[in-house]
């Protein structure tokens, strides 16, 4: 049974057409969904009761289920939810300040998860760790700002989708959830204020690049060679440096925002002065911004976080180059160690998750 959140109002117009219904019970459907907020049909008063019989029998309305909760108003919030088929994805809420780009600001962010597990086996990566198990449908992505927004009572305007799984490898569903999310009848939440966060996949950031909407672009890079890519990050044997960064001028060409490279930094991996050196060239080149993130220990993976004298060492190089960058150092606050942990921390003691002791601590996580 399909989520009603996986439709556009166009495609719900379609489909009550279908029923023979007028298009305009679409538009009082949508209204109920994104405007009053409910998904009970049997809340939707102003439809016929037949219309929600029919309904019910055709679409999936039940939310993302709450299965834990962490953090509080004035902190960031984890949540992990249940979807209709047990399988567990976390969905994480940022407090107004700091931004994600270190900006003073009323942003308030939510990291979106895309798909259950990840495919891509990054080193330092929590959700990697447990393998992919499935892509999420478009309407079990917008259903993550619905709920979360439910649950906190807060107003989301930021939207990074660097939570589990790789975004550009669910690329069709990420395009309809985006879609949604940004339409005026929707959750009308403006392209500039979505990120989509990349480990690399070149193709596809291409076809981003080639969408109407001005939509951000964050590439995991963690390594400013392929030596050391290559190392933490398997899709680099696919997608080589060179190719990405094309792909990456490429975007950048086709937008007036720059784009952004995250770059966790890992002792004795990649946080030499000749990385730093490299990374300022890469980030000039393609005119970009990077956040430096030193790593956060993961239980069970060998990675440790370099020093503070390392750390402003390989800063001092990157703004001695004159390259846009960011330090962000502040444990909790930090987009980059917020995703991907709860739910395996959950999946440790959760029956449906199989048992076992999994990573809890801190994991980085970065698209
Ligand atoms: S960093 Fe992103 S692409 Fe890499 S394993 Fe983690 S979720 Fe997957």
């Amino acid at each position: 049974m399909r989520s009603i959140k996986s439709l556009t109002l166009d495609e719900l117009a379609g489909q009550f057409k279908a029923l023979g219904e007028p298009a305009y019970r679409a538009k009082q459907v949508i209204e109920w969904l994104y405007l009053k907020r409910t998904g009970r049909f049997d809340e939707m008063t102003n439809l016929p009761a037949g219309l929600r019989e029919k309904l019910s029998a055709e679409f999936n309305e039940r939310p993302l289920e709450v299965v834990r909760k962490t953090g509080s108003k004035d902190t960031t919030q984890k949540f992990l939810f249940r979807l209709r088929d047990g399988q567990l994805v976390e969905t994480v809420l940022i407090p107004a300040s700091p931004s994600l780009y270190g900006e003073v600001s009323d942003r308030r962010t939510i990291c979106i998860s895309s798909q259950v597990g990840c495919a891509y086996g990054c080193k330092f990566c929590a959700s990697g760790l447990d393998g992919w198990k499935r892509n999420l449908d478009a309407g079990e992505i917008v259903d993550q700002l619905l709920r979360v927004e439910a649950e906190s009572g807060e107003r989301v305007n930021n939207i990074v989708f660097m939570g589990m799984g790789e975004p550009l490898a669910n690329f069709d569903n990420l395009m309809r959830a985006i879609g949604i999310i940004n339409a005026p009848w929707g959750t009308n939440i403006g392209a500039r204020h979505i990120t989509v966060s990349t480990s690399g996949l070149v193709p596809r950031i291409r076809d981003l690049a080639d969408q109407p909407l001005q939509i951000r672009l964050a590439i995991s890079l963690h390594g400013a060679t392929d030596e050391v890519r290559n190392r933490i990050m398997p899709v680099n044997r696919k997608y080589p440096l060179a190719e990405l960064l094309d792909a990456c001028a490429y975007f950048r060409s086709r937008r007036k925002q720059k784009l952004t490279f995250e770059f966790i930094l890992i002792e004795g991996v990649n946080d030499s002065l000749e990385q730093a050196a490299e990374l300022a060239r890469i980030t000039k080149r393609t005119d970009a911004k990077v956040n430096v993130i030193p790593y956060n220990t993961v239980q069970g993976l060998p990675w440790v976080r370099p020093s503070e004298k390392v750390q402003d060492e390989f800063m001092a190089v990157l703004r001695q180059a004159g390259a846009v960058a960011t330090l962000r150092r502040e444990k909790g606050h930090d987009i980059a160690a917020a995703c991907g942990q709860l739910r395996l921390q959950t999946l440790g003691n959760d029956p449906q998750g199989g048992g076992g002791e999994k990573p809890i601590a801190d994991a980085p996580k970065l698209n």
